[in-house]
Order: structure tokens, then sequence, then C-alpha cells
């Protein structure tokens, strides 16, 4: 039963810059990510709390207990299955990179050979690029303003992150100054995550499932991305 996570309020954990699945307006966190969780709770009369941080803190934080449950765009993967819970997945997304509107030689994975790469520390492209490209020389922040940031004033030669993200920023703040190469993964999945063990995977499995039947997840995905294509 769910008498225990509908008693108290959870925790639930959000990157604290990844749009559009959860970034800041003004005081408030807003997103797909944002809103997929409120309807989420709703179907299931949850009460809970945000708590944004840095991506890199949010799996320790699920195994340690501190957090209930999280939605920052985590992606699914085996190894982090063997330490955390994960719900069905929820998007599809891969990795894309970026480089400057002026640049010409960047045209692949294999081109990164050899370049400084912006990238955020302990997210899936890490892992992909130390195996696929272990030429290139990482360049690790927490945030990936900061990596989009010193993309645009030319101190890195590419950043590398997931394709929603990359394509938002290009489209939106990075607009005229940066410009998306190309895919260079696909076939990922995000999923909700929690403790080992979370009573709630169940539940919140159910309440996926029924907004995907009734609706609702497809107005949340066409208000951040658009119609489905
Ligand atoms: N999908 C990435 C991962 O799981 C993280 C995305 C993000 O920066 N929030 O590693």
């Amino acid at each position: 039963s769910g008498a225990q996570a509908q008693g108290k309020e959870l925790v639930v954990a959000t990157d604290t810059a990844f749009v559009p699945f959860e970034f800041k307006q003004g005081n408030t966190y807003v997103g797909f990510d944002i809103d997929l969780w409120a309807a989420v709770a709703k179907e299931l009369n949850l009460k809970y709390k945000l708590q944004p941080m840095d991506f890199n803190g949010i799996i320790p934080g699920l195994q340690t207990k501190n957090i209930d449950a999280a939605l920052a765009g985590i992606t699914i993967r085996d190894d982090r299955k063997k330490v955390i819970d994960f719900s069905d997945p929820y998007y599809e997304s891969g990795l894309a990179i970026l480089v400057s509107d002026k640049n010409t030689d960047i045209k692949d994975a294999k081109s990164l050979a050899g370049k400084t790469v912006a990238v955020k520390t302990g997210t899936a492209t890490v892992d992909f690029l130390k195996a696929q490209v272990p030429d290139a020389k990482l360049k690790l922040f927490p945030n990936i303003d900061n990596a989009y940031l010193e993309l645009a004033t030319g101190r890195v030669d590419a950043a590398v992150h997931d394709t929603p993200n990359v394509q938002y920023y290009a489209n939106s703040a990075g607009k005229g100054r940066v410009k998306v190469v190309g895919t260079v993964k696909s076939g990922d999945f995000y999923g909700i995550a929690f403790p080992k063990g979370s009573e709630l995977v169940p539940q919140v499995n159910k309440a996926l499932a029924t907004l995907k039947a009734n609706g609702q997840y497809d107005a949340i995905y066409e208000k951040w991305f658009g119609k489905k294509p």
C-alpha cells in the first residue's frame, strides 16, 4: 500500500538547469519534468516539495535516501539500475554536439578528437565521450549553462549534451551564436528515479500509464516541444 508515501511530504529533486525539462523562471521552477511530476502527484494524491540540485548530486542523494524521487532527464542505464530504481521510460532522448556558428571542422563524434569539449559533470555524455573519443579533452561543468557560455565565448571547441537540451538552447539563448552539428547517440530514455526498493515505483508507473492514456502526457509534451512528429 502507499499509505506511507501519501502521508508525508516527499522531497523531489530536479536539476538546477536543464531546459526545457527544469529551469528557473523568476522564483519558480518550470519545465516538462516539473509539469509531468505535478500531474503524477495529483493522480496519486502526493504532497511534495521540489529540491533543485546539481545533477551530480542526485544519484548519491537517492542512494542515501535524502531524496524520495528525482526528475532531471535522467537516462535509464543498467549500471545506474544497480544503485537506484527507475520508473518506466517517459521521454526518448540522445546526445548532440553544439559548436560556434562559425565552426566548420567539427562534423561528428570522431572530429572531436584533440578538441576541447565542454560537458556536464556526472552525465551520460562524460562516459560516452571517454569511451568513444578518448582523445577529446573534456572540460567539466556542474551546470551546463556555464559550459554553453564557455562555448559562446570561444574558450572550448564544442559542447556535448542531451539532444533536446542542446536543440532548445540553440533555438533560444544561443540563437545566432551556436549551432547543432548533429546527434552522436540516440535511443536513450529518461526515467523518474527513486531509492532502491521505493514503494512509489509501481504507483508512479500506474500514474504515467494513466496520463499517457488520457491525453495529459501529450498535452504536457506539446506545451514544451510542440506537436509530436
Ligand atoms: N541525461 C543525462 C544523464 O542522465 C543528464 C541530463 C541532465 O543534465 N540533467 O546523464
